[in-house]
């Protein structure tokens, strides 16, 4: 399952001082009642379905294998930690039985005691997200129990085999996924109105997660309806996907920048590296662009270093937004930012360059008292025209950076089309810090 982030949400007016303690606070008003919504409509249930469920013992121990099973899971991946922001587990192996094959209150309940475990042993995070994520997984499941019940009466039929009982559990269980998914998209959505829904509904690496957990999870239901002891089968691989899982994770994590989701400066100029060398290779064209935010350390010192991180937070994306996914888009340190452009000449990359400051110009990041703007600087530097190498497409760029920011900064230069020397008294371009 995933959990949410709302990292970037921006604080509002007047609660600042409370944020600290309460950062459900900081979120905007729409994202605050949607959580309480979601988180008061899970309780209702509990409450109308507890109420109206014979809790019987064979019921009760499965559902208490089930979390067993979750909580050997959580504890055999914890050493490996778990990556910042959204996190992708294989949890659902067990939430899904419990829908599938008790009534519906158990599917509400299952998250519960493995999110707590999760907040206590494995990474204490913000509170609201744990409780949101309890009810949104809660929801979800019990909706596909309600499903699944109606649909198919008898989970036994499920330890008999029947295709038809099996294909309505797949099913069920693509609602419970897609309706988890859904829950926590609107909230990310509703914390950042700016990213396009298809950034939070879709990747082609979470959708392949999904197959996998909705797999695993259909998989675990069936030996569970055929012998609860086919439980110690199933747990090992499970534990064994979910250590590979966080370990990609953790991966990817070191690559990135925590504070915007880009890469992080070495991992920048690695692929930076590999994109030069195909290009060479291939003969094709490519760019290299460095942008510097103007006065930024005005936007620190007017409004704080919080509204600062949210208008690196806010060009990052906006950035993003602007460019193909095959563009390499980097941090490569304080406000500086990296990108290369594979196959773009140089009528191209003035192209881009124009529109990311023009985008970036109109982007506007609110703080207490005003909205921030903030314009960039641009120096754009072409492969085989400004250098032949990393460093020499950096040294141009930054030669060309520095010059726009000599005629007035908010503008884009591109270095003359003659080959440059390097020369030795310039300031060498940022090391990954
Ligand atoms: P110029 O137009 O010449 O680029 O001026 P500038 O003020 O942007 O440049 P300068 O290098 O003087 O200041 C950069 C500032 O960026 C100083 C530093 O405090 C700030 N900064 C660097 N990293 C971060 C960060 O992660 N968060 C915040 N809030 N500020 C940062
Ligand atoms: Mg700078
Ligand atoms: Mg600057």
């Amino acid at each position: 399952m995933a959990a949410p982030s709302h990292a970037s949400a921006k604080p509002r007016v007047g609660v600042t001082a409370l944020t600290g303690r309460w950062p459900l606070l900081a979120q905007r008003r729409p994202l605050i009642a949607y959580l309480f919504g979601i988180v008061a409509l899970h309780l209702a249930a509990v409450a109308v379905f507890g109420s109206s469920t014979d809790f019987e013992w064979a019921d009760v121990l499965t559902f208490l294998a089930l979390m067993v099973c979750g909580a050997v899971c959580i504890e055999a991946t914890r050493r490996l930690g778990m990556p910042a922001g959204v996190s992708r587990d294989l949890l659902s192996a067990w939430w899904l039985p419990a829908a599938l094959l008790l009534p519906p209150v158990y599917a509400l309940l299952a998250p519960i005691p493995l999110q707590i475990l999760l907040q206590l042993r494995v990474r204490a995070t913000v509170l609201y997200r744990r409780v949101f994520s309890s009810a949104a997984i809660g929801l979800a499941g019990c909706m596909a129990s309600v499903l699944f019940a109606v649909l198919v009466g008898d989970p036994a039929s499920l330890s008999r085999g029947e295709g038809r009982s099996i294909m309505l559990a797949i099913g069920c269980a693509v609602v419970f996924a897609v309706l988890n998914t859904a829950l926590i998209a609107v909230a990310a959505h509703m914390a950042d109105p700016d990213t396009r829904w298809r950034e939070v509904l879709w990747d082609r690496e979470s959708a392949l997660l999904d197959v996998v957990e909705l797999c695993l999870g259909v998989i675990v239901t069936i030996a569970c309806a055929l012998n609860l002891a086919l439980l110690v089968l199933a747990l090992p691989p499970v534990v064994l996907l979910q250590r590979s899982l966080l370990h990609a994770q953790l991966q990817a994590a070191a690559r990135t920048d925590p504070k915007t989701g880009l890469l992080n400066a070495a991992a920048w100029q690695r692929e930076a590296d590999t994109e030069i060398v195909r290009a060479r290779r291939t003969g094709e064209t490519l760019a290299l662009l460095i942008i510097d935010i103007d006065h930024f350390k005005r936007v620190n010192d007017n409004h704080g270093h919080l509204i600062g991180d949210q208008v690196l937070v806010g060009v990052a994306a906006t950035l993003r937004s602007q460019l193909r996914d095959y563009d390499v888009v980097g941090r490569f340190g304080g406000e500086e930012f990296v990108i290369l452009l594979p196959r773009a000449d140089v009528g191209e990359a003035r192209r881009v360059a124009e529109r990311l400051r023009s985008r970036v110009g109109r982007m506007a990041v609110p703080a207490d008292d005003a909205m921030v703007t903030v314009t960039i600087s641009v120096g754009v530097a072409i492969m085989s025209v400004h250098g032949d190498d990393l460093i020499e497409l950096l040294a141009a760029a930054d030669l060309a950076l520095y010059r726009a920011k000599e005629l007035g900064r908010d503008r884009v230069c591109v270095p003359a089309a003659s080959r440059r020397q390097p020369d030795p008294g310039r300031r060498p371009p940022q090391q990954p810090s």
